[in-house]
């Protein structure tokens, strides 16, 4: 056959396919074009002839519109509905598909999962110079290497030029160390021969003695040069959790592992990380690979370090600070088998492997795991799904898991992993609750924190104090008139912000300069209300002086490795007193923390949403899980205007596992999830009317569908209705079961005159939402 028919997937908002012709006979990738060599070099060369390379997978270059776009191709259909006329030809990209199988499988089931378009959702997963139809091909560096003439040479002969010396020395190292077996020549990357900024000169002047000779090779991964640290003696409990996560990964048929889905549940502090270490060691001593994902906040070099340190093998690390280049390399060495262990943020969950072994979720219950934008997923729900399909276990870890992680352990399908001691001899921290409805607060603290604090410092420890509000203040006032600084574009109040000063809007971002008098009642007399964490930095500096303050938050961060320096700032452990966000609530290991003080916990317990209590009791047992780490014990003070509120009661009081079942049976008394399903419709316009008139049809649509079997709440106004000169409106769908809720989604979705969603006519899915 000279021209194949294809079905092709496009990024973007359409959830069609797109047929194409494909000319076997011209197609320069399955006909060896010269300027293509390199990718078809790829290529196996029993299976290059153009009927054996398999096309399902390939990038292709498809006409579309007036332009060309990027497309996968995903069936190879016998007939097409397209009219022959309109039928265009697509050129191929690769010779090899950029996806594994399995990975394309994961794609397609999250598109229909999620109710996304395949299209997108399979590009969302490819790195971004592969979206743009770049090739799929290892970068080349130049290496050098010693020709026949070099080998010989005595060294002597270049005594008097040191730098030509030098090279010469580290290839004939090199060429003494050679395994006479090994296929690869000896040859060094001239990144090492030449470090930065140095001349070529001495290089080309071995060249033009013919003694040295440059070649192409794709460039090498960074192996780790010291000594691997040695694993820790596991406690039993962590014994027992790597061995029954090792039964798994092991087995008879070398070549499979077998599903299985653990919750490891472990204190803070408890040694959950040496359990994932030892785990992925029995892994890649099999020449398997690991993945781990970790939070946005969790991907300090600290961390990293912990699994560089650990493993002979390549580690390489995924995450949004990456340069596009660097961030496809990494994901050709996942794919291709070089690296033994992967670790990323959120969407390293669509990385290719060759050869997976584990999968591993740390702080599983965190926020950041669920993309709140365009294609709406959640990497740790992806990554049991992903597992089952690979065929390997997959670890779920986390101090304070959330409640569906819960449930799941509950009801047999995650195996549950227990760590309830503290590694070493860190003891569980005292907790406190500071009643501050009578006491005169300076700087944000009670007497007895200040206290408590001062004791603390004076004995060379160090205080961690959090407090989840950026900013000087919350809220500038006219203490005339009680005007308010109110962002223009939302329905929310401008933090005060210091450094720079300025007004801002934490929702839309946008800046402002401070009005010099009230734009109301034209008086001077503006006073910011509230506390933010620049203006306790402020009073603790004032109030400690002999002690330095470190604050840690989004504005104190933002340049580049300042988060590191902070951290390297408090490991190296003098006494000091720490503030931040909960950007310190999360992952971090400070040995020299004693006193972590909770500023004001109130307020979540009340709001609408209703995981808000989950969320505050992780993020209370997360802060308060930095104190006492090391040899010191720990104590937890919490400042609160309700201390007797019967939530926060518990939750100190019997730690989160016991609230956390109790909130449970609240959630299965009031039908929320994990105890019945959810999504929401979202939609957004330049007034609410037209917002609603967006959602209003699909509500209608879907009571029709459903005939009662839906519970739907909307279209309502969103929580905070004006959002960036937006208005949003919402709309809630509710089900017991998983299944009548997708099939109504998918009827809907289906309509003929529903729209895609677009830039003027804004709507999205959210299957799963976290927040309401
Ligand atoms: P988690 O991830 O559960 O918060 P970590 O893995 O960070 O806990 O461990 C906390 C500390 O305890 C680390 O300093 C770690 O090196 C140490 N640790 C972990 N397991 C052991 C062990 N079996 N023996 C001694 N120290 C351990
Ligand atoms: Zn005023
Ligand atoms: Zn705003």
């Amino acid at each position: 056959m000279k021209h194949q028919l294809i079905r092709v997937l496009l990024p973007g908002p359409l959830r069609q396919h797109f047929d194409y012709l494909l000319d076997t006979q011209l197609d320069p990738v399955l006909n060896g074009d010269p300027l293509l060599s390199a990718s078809q070099a790829s290529i196996d060369d029993s299976a290059a002839t153009p009927h054996q390379v398999k096309l399902i997978g390939l990038r292709v270059l498809a006409p579309f519109g007036r332009g060309k776009r990027t497309g996968i191709i995903t069936a190879l259909p016998d007939s097409t509905d397209c009219p022959p006329e309109k039928l265009k030809f697509a050129q191929l990209i690769d010779s090899q598909p950029a996806m594994t199988d399995s990975l394309q499988r994961l794609c397609l089931w999250a598109a229909n999962y999620y109710h996304h378009p395949a299209g997108d959702v399979l590009f969302h997963a490819l790195p971004i110079l592969l979206r743009k139809g770049q090739p799929n091909q290892l970068p080349q560096t130049i290496h050098w290497q010693l020709t026949e003439r070099g080998k010989k040479v005595s060294l002597n002969v270049v005594k008097r030029a040191k730098k030509q010396l030098e090279v010469m020395q580290q290839l004939h190292n090199l060429m003494q160390q050679e395994q006479p077996d090994s296929p690869v020549s000896q040859t060094i990357d001239e990144q090492l021969l030449r470090p930065a900024g140095q001349s070529r000169q001495p290089l080309l002047a071995l060249e033009e003695k013919g003694w040295i000779e440059s070649i192409e090779r794709p460039a090498a991964l960074d192996l780790p040069e010291e000594a691997p640290s040695s694993a820790l003696t596991l406690s039993e409990e962590q014994q027992f959790a790597v061995d029954s996560i090792n039964a798994k990964t092991q087995s008879e048929d070398k070549d499979k592992g077998h599903f299985a889905a653990f919750l490891l549940e472990g204190v803070t502090g408890s040694g959950k990380t040496e359990v994932y270490l030892q785990a992925i060691e029995t892994v890649v001593a099999q020449g398997k690979q690991a993945l781990v994902l970790v939070p946005e906040i969790g991907l300090t070099p600290q961390t990293l370090q912990r699994f560089r340190a650990r493993f002979r093998q390549p580690v390489v690390v995924l995450h949004s600070g990456l340069t596009d280049t660097a961030r496809l390399r990494a994901w050709q060495a996942a794919s291709n088998g070089e690296a033994a262990v992967i670790i990323g943020t959120r969407s390293a969950i669509f990385t290719p492997m060759q050869s997976p072994g584990l999968i591993i979720v740390d702080e599983e219950h965190d926020n950041s795991y669920k993309q709140m934008e365009g294609f709406r997923y959640h990497a740790r729900d992806l990554a049991v799904v992903r597992a089952r399909m690979e065929k390997v276990p997959v670890v779920l870890g986390s101090a304070t898991p959330a409640l569906e992680s819960l449930h799941n352990a509950n009801t047999d399908r995650y195996q549950l992993l227990k760590l309830t001691h503290r590694a070493s001899d860190a003891k569980e921290p005292t907790k406190i609750l500071l009643d501050i409805r009578s006491c005169h607060l300076n700087a944000g603290l009670s007497p007895t924190m200040r206290d408590k604090i001062r004791r603390t410092l004076e004995s060379n420890q160090q205080v961690l104090l959090f407090l989840n509000r950026r900013g000087f203040s919350p809220v500038l006032m006219c203490h005339d008139c009680g005007w308010l600084a109110q962002c223009p574009s939302c329905d929310a109040k401008m933090a005060l912000h210091q450094n720079p000063h300025r007004l801002h809007c934490h929702h839309c971002d946008n800046q402002r300069r401070l009005p010099e008098t009230c734009p109301d009642c034209k008086s001077e007399n503006m006073v910011p209300v509230g506390l933010g964490t620049e203006r306790l930095e402020q009073e603790l500096a004032q109030t400690f002086d002999d002690w330095p303050v470190l604050r840690v938050d989004r504005d104190s961060t933002r340049k580049k490795g300042s988060l590191d320096k902070i951290l390297q700032q408090i490991n190296a452990g003098e006494p000091m007193i720490l503030l931040g966000t909960q950007m310190l609530a999360k992952g971090h290991h400070f040995p020299k923390v004693t006193l972590v003080g909770i500023l004001d916990v109130d307020g979540a317990f009340f709001s609408g949403d209703f995981r808000a209590g989950e969320k505050l009791a992780q993020l209370v047992t997360q802060v308060a899980g930095r104190a006492g780490r090391g040899e010191l014990a720990g104590e937890v003070c919490l400042q609160s205007r309700q201390p007797e509120h019967p939530q926060l009661q518990g939750l100190l009081k019997q730690g989160y596992n016991s609230w956390a079942q109790q909130e449970l049976e609240l959630r299965e008394q009031a039908l929320l999830p994990p105890f019945s399903h959810m999504a929401m419709l979202r939609a957004e316009a330049i007034n609410a009317d037209s917002a609603k008139k967006i959602l209003q049809p699909m509500a209608d649509c879907l009571k029709q569908i459903s005939s009662g079997s839906l519970m739907q709440m909307g279209p309502l106004a969103a929580p905070m209705e004006k959002r960036a000169n937006r208005y949003r409106q919402q709309l809630l769908i509710q089900a017991d079961d998983r299944r009548s809720l997708h099939q109504a989604m998918a009827i809907l979705l289906n309509q003929p005159w529903l729209q895609p969603a677009n830039s003027r006519y804004r709507w999205s899915i959210d299957i799963d939402p976290q927040d309401l």
